[in-house]
């Protein structure tokens, strides 16, 4: 199946049952009335010569415009590329030439991001492939811009009942690309990750399955779009289920999110760690009734148990779970289902999802590892990405011979197929001979009343290799020092597991999808010791 044949179908069955609900646009859409919409933007879009097969970015934060391209540009078999809204000039510049993207939809400005000034910065001569720049006039307002166009103007346009349109839908394959998404750069450069309808369509279903979505549900989505995370356990969950998308602010915002679960009712919260731990750490807190939320998923980073814990019992989230994936498997393989124990549901990421294969493995030999011994994990199935674009040896080296994803991620999984993760190869350190994951350090000072959130890498060091270093976000109005962590260890951890070095900071180098940047906290370490 395809997005388009499964989106009619849908918006037939509920036409009137409310689809999108855009908070901070003061917007709502109807199943029908989404159909409607992004068939008619299709329909602009191929007024503009585009074909199947083009590529057409998205630059911008979270709105209503942005899940019309996503169904508009799957309707026709355009492939949509996701681009980070904190991208700058020369990153945007990398990433339309590299996928050579013919259309740009963006938001004019945003904060002190002026979109269209850096696109006009760098001009036709720069972006070889680029012909159309559409901008998101708010209300349609906004001042003319010059050779670009307004995204009222280019949807008015369109025509919904486009003949073109059903004939394109019925020529599309489900292992057509319609998806380029760039990896979260957590661990150096992003690598832009080429998805089918079949890849985002499947894992959006299942992700809706195992969180029970109904039509009755209605989910926050404070997630970036631009990211797996948003686009397809957001959207396409809601979308395969019947229930209602309400994204409550265009960037990041722990108010916002408080406001909108509490006025819209809201049954599901989505959100990484640190998204969770601003909304429970709010001064505000305390004044919103959460009570109608049930579910939600915690994924992207490591999810501590504290938090976990705690959006249990105080956003009344008992069936949150744990979702473990990548960008390039679209993206979740492991989850646990609502039915785990909570116990096991807050310290594992679950089994592994229907349809899909897991296993850890030597990450040198690629073989198989008994159960409970920690190596690579790696995921078959459905999922797995085409390949990224344009990197034949990248997606060599990612995808082997049989087809297995190698994720870089280090798990272990035990005999009843829930898996841990345990980190990733690359933070994974080495000090004396003696292998650390970090992962453990981080959940054992997190222990501390005083510490907000932690983070430990490895740090390189003469005499033992890597030497441990935590950096540590104190809890507001609390005092903590270096002897008091240390006391707090002595005794309780491994003599070597005790970090070295200690840090207090205000934050920690962060990709805009709230995920830690670890390779830039053991820069900036290594920069202090020189
Ligand atoms: P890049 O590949 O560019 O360095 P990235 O790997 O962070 O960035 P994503 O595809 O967004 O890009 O994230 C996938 C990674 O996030 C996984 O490989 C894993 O390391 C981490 N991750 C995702 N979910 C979880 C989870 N539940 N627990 C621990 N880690 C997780
Ligand atoms: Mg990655």
């Amino acid at each position: 199946e395809t997005i388009p044949t499964f989106f009619a179908a849908m918006a037939q069955r509920q036409a009137e049952h409310p689809a999108l609900v855009s908070r901070h646009q003061d917007r709502r859409y109807s199943y029908a009335g989404l159909r409607q919409a992004s068939l008619q933007l299709a329909s602009a879009l191929l007024g503009l010569g585009l074909q199947k097969g083009d590529r057409v970015g998205i630059w911008s934060h979270n709105n209503a415009e942005w899940v019309l391209m996503q169904l508009a540009t799957a309707q026709v078999g355009l492939v949509l590329v996701n681009i980070n809204p904190a991208y700058r000039t020369a990153e945007v510049e990398y990433a339309l030439n590299k996928v050579a993207c013919k259309t740009l939809v963006t938001m004019a400005r945003f904060k002190t991001s002026d979109y269209l000034g850096m696109l006009r910065e760098l001009g036709p001569a720069k972006l070889p492939h680029l012909r159309h720049t559409v901008w998101i006039d708010e209300a349609g307002r906004g001042d003319e811009q010059p050779g670009m166009l307004r995204f009222s103007e280019l949807l008015a346009r369109g025509n919904p009942e486009d003949p073109r349109l059903p004939a394109i839908a019925a020529s599309l394959a489900a292992t057509d690309a319609i998806n380029i998404q760039f990896t979260s750069g957590t661990t150096g450069f992003p690598k832009g990750a080429t998805l089918t309808h079949r890849n985002i369509l499947n894992n959006g279903f299942f992700i809706g399955e195992a969180m029970k979505l109904t039509p009755a549900d209605r989910l926050c989505i404070p997630v970036p779009l631009y990211h797996c995370f948003g686009m397809v356990l957001g959207n396409l969950a809601c979308l395969t289920h019947g229930s209602t998308i309400v994204y409550p602010n265009d960037a990041f915002d722990p108010l916002a999110v408080l406001e909108t679960v509490q006025a819209e009712r809201c049954t599901g919260l989505h959100g990484v760690p640190t998204m969770f731990i601003a909304e429970l750490d709010h001064p505000r807190f305390r004044e919103f009734d959460l009570s109608t939320l049930r579910t939600g998923i915690m994924a992207g980073s490591p999810c501590p148990i504290e938090v976990m814990k705690r959006v249990v019992s105080e956003m009344h989230m008992g069936e949150v779970t744990i979702a473990y994936g990548m960008t390039e498997t679209s993206p979740v393989s492991c989850q646990s289902s609502t039915d785990t124990p909570l116990e096991r549901r807050v310290s594992t990421v679950g089994q592994v999802q229907p349809h899909l294969e897991v296993k850890i493995a030597d990450p040198e030999t690629g073989a198989a590892l008994a159960t409970g011994a920690t190596g690579e994990l790696c995921t078959r199935g459905y999922s797995v990405m085409l390949g990224y674009w344009d990197d034949a040896e990248k997606t060599r080296e990612a995808i082997d011979a049989e087809g297995w994803m190698h994720t870089g991620d280090l798990a272990t999984m035990d005999d009843e197929g829930y898996v841990n993760i345990v980190g990733r190869i690359k933070d994974m350190v080495i000090r004396g001979g003696e292998n650390i994951y970090p992962r453990e350090i981080e959940e054992f000072l997190y222990r501390m009343p005083q510490v907000q959130d932690v983070q430990v890498v490895g740090v390189p060091d003469r005499k033992y290799g890597e030497e441990l270093c935590a950096w540590i976000v104190r809890r507001p109005g609390q005092a903590l020092s270096e002897e008091q962590v240390r006391a707090f260890c002595s005794g309780q951890i491994a003599h070597y597991k005790v970090p070295r070095y200690i840090r207090f900071v205000d934050a920690f180098p962060m990709t805009v999808t709230g995920k830690i940047q670890k390779f830039r906290i053991r820069e900036a370490m290594k920069e202090e010791l020189g």
